[in-house]
């Protein structure tokens, strides 16, 4: 009661955040221009007084900020606790130095395959547009509903994707056996051929034809959901009050970062490309047909796999999966005098970074 009084005191009352609701949304587009913000009523209310139904909104410098990162999206929901029982679903990527990115939200009166529909056809028309994505989501019926009806997320214009944590905890929940429970893991995340078992490849990321980037879990918008925690004891004002704020600070702390990088990649990928240079270092390699090289490991000659330079493609399965070259491919760079990063996707570059904020 005390914190619904607080509230209340900050940003009025429940009721009279809906009255005030399109003076809110007029004033939050003026001052922030492209962003989106979308309604929709309870249909055949017999009342005068339309009843909110679901709201959708995604501020304009996510949405620019969204359009450099990949193409992979995350989503997920949490349930709101104050008057309004509804759902708060949220959709986040990862920028280059795998910070999350809000993209878009929505508050549902209920989690359900109309609700779903209507937020990915939201997000669709005024955010996505014709980009084509992957989306990774735990196995709700509403999202896989959504996504089989709408012709806007069909393929080749959106991959589904299931979250790998969240088959490893149905899994173990249906089998409870923990030897069971990791070899899911190692198959759902293997990118070698050698370790796939055929009847697995649904969730195999082996077979996921390089949609996910590497991507198996949805664990980043769960960090989302703990960060918007606060945001379920809201109003509705006061919730997309909160939504900007948090946009702002992530917006401020990650500019800093990016404006003053100074080497070539953002720093968690040039970590990862290091350290992939200094095992290329042990590598031996041997040119097969035209532009194929067996890259063998000098300890371990038994360990090799076959890079085809021009393909970029790499029989560990990193380079196409990560689009980062991975050891074998850099230590081919290495012999051939090439630059490898000349040829590293723009999505990693710190230079596309630094140019959203
Ligand atoms: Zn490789």
């Amino acid at each position: 009661m005390l914190m619904r009084k607080s509230i209340e005191t900050s940003y009025g009352t429940w009721e009279s955040n809906f009255d005030e609701f399109p003076k809110y949304i007029t004033a939050l587009q003026a001052s922030n221009p492209d962003t989106v913000v979308k309604w929709f009523h309870k249909p055949n209310d017999s009342s005068n007084v339309a009843t909110f139904k679901y709201i959708f909104w995604a501020f304009g410098p996510d949405i620019d900020a969204f359009r450099l990162c990949g193409p992979v999206i995350f989503v997920d929901g949490c349930h709101m606790k104050g008057s309004y029982k509804g759902k708060l679903l949220v959709v986040v990527t990862k920028d280059a130095n795998n910070n999350i990115l809000h993209v878009a939200y929505v508050v549902v009166d209920e989690d359900s395959s109309h609700s779903w529909c209507w937020f990915l056809y939201q997000l669709r028309h005024f955010v996505a547009q014709d980009r084509k994505l992957c989306v990774i989501s735990n196995r709700h019926q509403g999202i896989i509903n959504a996504i089989e009806n709408l012709q806007e997320w069909e393929e080749p214009l959106a991959y589904h994707r299931f979250c790998l944590r969240h088959i490893r905890s149905n899994f173990m929940k249906r089998y409870k056996n923990f030897s069971l429970k990791k070899l899911c893991w190692t198959i759902g995340s293997t990118t070698l051929k050698r370790k796939f078992v055929t009847n697995m490849r649904e969730w195999c990321l082996l077979y996921d034809e390089n949609r996910r980037w590497g991507i198996l879990t949805t664990n980043i918008s769960e960090s989302m959901n703990n960060a918007l925690r606060g945001a379920r004891h809201l109003s509705i004002r006061a919730c997309i009050d909160l939504t900007f704020n948090k946009t702002v600070q992530l917006f401020r702390k990650h500019s800093n970062v990016a404006m003053n990088c100074n080497i070539p990649l953002p720093s968690c990928m040039w970590h990862l490309f290091c350290n992939w240079d200094t095992r290329a270092q042990n590598h031996n390699l041997t040119k097969r047909l035209q532009n194929c090289y067996k890259v063998m490991d000098k300890w371990h000659r038994r360990k090799y796999e076959f890079v085809h330079y021009f393909q970029q493609t790499c029989t560990c399965g990193k380079w196409q999966i990560e689009r980062l070259s991975c050891s074998h491919a850099l230590s081919v760079f290495l012999y051939k005098g090439d630059n490898p990063l000349s040829i590293v996707n723009n999505v990693y570059q710190s230079i596309s970074k630094a140019s959203y904020f």
